[in-house]
């Protein structure tokens, strides 16, 4: 059984240290995820690859309760199990959404530390498990 990614150009898909990929303007500075051909501050073209930190800071969160519409949504909604979403600020002051390993409100918190994790998102038909990235809180 394989790993891959739900996107092949989100992160970096190392298990023990994964990082997003985005990308940052050599004109301006501002940092995107995910990454862009052009700047969206500045709109200048010369934009770079970065890996971007593997923690930040949770800044809002909610519980999704009830699966998300199906398309867009690619899971399998009878197997639905709530979860957090969030926006986590990174170092470089861009502020990222994404999954959280955490559904429990009472276990996360505005301001609190998370980082990069990669967590399975579904089976594929040839059985490989197609992951997809989330924060989790740094205890
Ligand atoms: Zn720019």
């Amino acid at each position: 059984m394989a790993q891959v990614p739900i996107d092949p150009g989100l992160y970096t898909s190392d298990p023990q240290a994964p990082q997003l990929v985005g990308s940052r303007c050599n004109d301006c500075g501002e940092v995107t995820f995910p990454k862009q051909d052009s700047c969206p501050s500045c709109t200048g073209s010369a934009t770079e690859e970065v890996l971007l930190a593997r923690r930040g800071k949770l800044w809002t969160f909610t519980i999704q309760r009830f699966p998300p519409p199906v398309p867009p949504f690619k899971g399998e909604p009878e197997s639905f199990t709530p979860f957090g979403v969030g926006y986590v600020e990174l170092a470089e002051g861009l502020r990222v959404e994404s999954r959280l390993t955490e559904s429990d409100p009472d276990k996360l918190a505005i301001g609190m530390d998370m980082e990069l994790v990669l967590e399975k998102f579904m089976e594929a038909e040839n059985g490989d498990e197609v992951t997809t990235f989330a924060f989790r809180p740094v205890v």
